[in-house]
């Protein structure tokens, strides 16, 4: 009998991570005798491909490192800078580079899009596993945005990863079979009018969809928000059979034109799940053979599970796959994992890994380690160890050499022999106003612990971030809360004393060096400013309007930058303090 396809996948998963030495082994001989003759490469290894000299030789670098080849790439020069191969494009991720909000570049070779679809093929093989194989029964209701490619001065085009997914030939032939989202909607460069459509799309074809779903957690809850607000005139168009005057994009005019025509019945079956008092399980309800849903909700995104479950109605949460601009890195091997307990299994075929020991000096439930030589050498990736913390490093066939990704990540255990991890945080996002750090994981823990004690009052936390205050000295803590009414919450205010209770929880909550300094006096007290309803929409709004991709978009854990911070503070609507300091 002939195997599925996802069959194949699962074997393959089999046969990669039971092999992961030598075929990182192998995956790093590949790319150091194709490239030891590139300009980069030549001034550490003087043409040798060893693995041990290249461990020893090629430094450990960050992307301020590389920038300068990467310069001089976009630039024009053509010669075998980082690579042998040619270099077809640049992937960009914005980012804070030097403070400046920028994108950052990596190259891309022709031989990118095919690792793609078979890292596709392997991260979902486990899903359809579970789920069977949804490319069999119906549509992917998938949000995903375009943004415009930029042209750098060679004439290289640079896009984001997603960008560069959609817009391969073979992804777009698979589009009107197995997606609900039309390709101009996909490419429609409102990320509003965008969002419009394909919520339109999938609701007229909501029979269909067997998944709902977007490359992060963040997204899915825009879309649930602006379905919120925008429901009435989606059915009124579903009703009509045309599309709302609010879309002015031609290509989705056009994509509307060919699929939609009068359907009352669907409008009012939309406007009664809808307009119901309660919006609990609402993607369910409008979706009936969705079976999962399919996003990011680790890391930064752990924020928004809660919210996410109250509209699912049970579905299960997915978290199939780590990866970033640079490299394709891990998949999800228990779909049905709960979010804070997903591990992701590391591919070795995708790229050579190398994990950079951290120490978590302050996180008392982290073991910590002597700072010998052995701890702070990049170890091999069969050679990590459960229960420890690494910085992640790459090495690719698409020109990056001992890259720092900038992603702190846990071993958990392994799968055969390949590792798994959980992804801890954003290394670099640390908000500090002294020689103390806390990190993306540190805020996350206190703003849990503080964030309980909005329950009884009928609020929830949908969205936060932070600010080292240090216009005035000693520097403090800002955190910016925005709030929302739980369903049937009639108390509509905010208890003052509580928000000065949740101050002081967090900063009971947060590391042993931040209740020292503030014990001295060296941080003021933490504050929380809270912030009116869409302002965080705003914030984002913002990052889109400076090249952010809204399929990769990620709420910042600390602002950093003036306007956004401007954003946030002209929607100030109440200012609580710590009263004293945490014991
Ligand atoms: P980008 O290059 O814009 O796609 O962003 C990649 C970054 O997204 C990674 O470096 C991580 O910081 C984050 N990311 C990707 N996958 C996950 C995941 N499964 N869990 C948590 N964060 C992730």
């Amino acid at each position: 009998m002939e195997t599925k396809w996802y069959e194949d996948g699962l074997n393959m998963i089999e046969e990669l991570t039971t092999n992961a030495e030598q075929i990182q082994d192998e995956l790093l001989r590949e790319i150091l005798s194709r490239n030891a003759g590139t300009e980069y490469l030549r001034q550490f290894l003087h043409g040798q491909t060893d693995k041990q000299l290249f461990k020893k030789n090629v430094p450990v670098i960050t992307y301020e490192e590389l920038k300068p080849f990467i310069d001089r790439i976009a630039n024009g020069d053509r010669s075998n800078i980082l690579l042998a191969e040619p270099i077809t494009g640049f992937l960009m991720r914005h980012e804070l580079v030097a403070l400046v909000w920028q994108p950052k570049m990596t190259p891309v070779t022709a031989e990118a899009a095919q690792k793609w679809e078979l890292f596709r093929t392997l991260y979902e093989s486990p899903v359809m596993k579970h789920f069977g194989d949804i490319n069999q029964g119906g549509k992917r209701m998938e949000l995903m945005f375009a943004r415009p490619e930029i042209q750098t001065p060679s004439g290289l085009m640079a896009a984001s990863v997603t960008t560069s997914i959609y817009k391969e030939s073979g992804f777009r032939a698979m589009l009107p079979k197995f997606y609900t989202s039309p390709v101009e909607t996909i490419f429609c460069p409102e990320p509003e009018q965008s969002l419009y459509c394909q919520l339109l799309f999938g609701l007229i074809q909501r029979d269909e969809v067997v998944l709902f779903g977007s490359v992060f957690a963040s997204t899915l809850l825009r879309a649930i928000k602006f379905l919120e607000n925008h429901w009435q005139e989606l059915c009124s168009d579903i009703k009509a059979g045309q599309i709302s005057h609010r879309i002015t994009d031609l290509g989705c005019r056009k994509a509307a034109s060919l699929i939609m025509k009068p359907n009352p019945q669907l409008a009012d079956l939309i406007e009664n799940i809808c307009n119901c008092k309660s919006r609990e399980g609402i993607i369910r309800k409008l979706w009936p053979k969705a079976n999962h849903i399919r996003c990011i909700c680790t890391g930064v995104m752990r924020q928004y599970t809660a919210e996410l479950e109250f509209y699912s109605g049970g579905l299960p949460l997915v978290s199939a796959l780590y990866a970033c601009s640079e490299a394709q890195c891990g998949i999800n091997l228990e779909p049905l994992c709960k979010p804070a307990d997903v591990s992701f299994t590391f591919l070795p075929n995708m790229a050579y890994f190398e994990f950079l020991p951290v120490n978590n000096d302050h996180d008392e439930s982290i073991e910590i380690r002597s700072n010998n030589n052995e701890d702070t050498e990049p170890v091999d990736l069969v050679n990590v160890k459960p229960g420890y913390r690494y910085e992640l490093l790459v090495t690719t066939s698409e020109g990056l050499y001992r890259y720092k990704v900038g992603d702190i990540l846990m071993a958990t255990g392994f799968h055969n022999n390949a590792p798994q991890f959980q992804f801890v945080e954003r290394q670099n996002v640390a908000i500090c106003v002294d020689q103390e750090k806390t990190s993306e994981a540190d805020l996350f823990k206190a703003v849990k612990e503080a964030k309980a004690l909005l329950d009884p009052l009928g609020f929830v936390l949908t969205e936060y971030t932070s600010y080292a205050d240090t216009s005035s000295a000693p520097g403090h803590y800002v955190l910016f809360w925005e709030l929302k009414e739980k369903e049937g919450n009639h108390c509509k205010e905010f208890d003052p004393k509580i928000m000065v209770e949740c101050c002081y929880r967090m900063e009971e909550s947060l590391h042993y060096t931040y209740k020292i300094y503030r014990k001295k006096s060296i941080i003021a007290p933490l504050e929380i400013r809270v912030v009116k309803q869409g302002t965080f929409d705003a914030i984002m709004d913002y990052y889109l309007s400076k090249g952010a991709s809204l399929s990769q978009y990620k709420r910042p854990s600390c602002i950093k930058s003036k306007e956004a911070l401007k954003i946030l503070d002209s929607r100030v609507m109440g200012k609580f303090f710590s009263p004293k300091s945490p014991l």
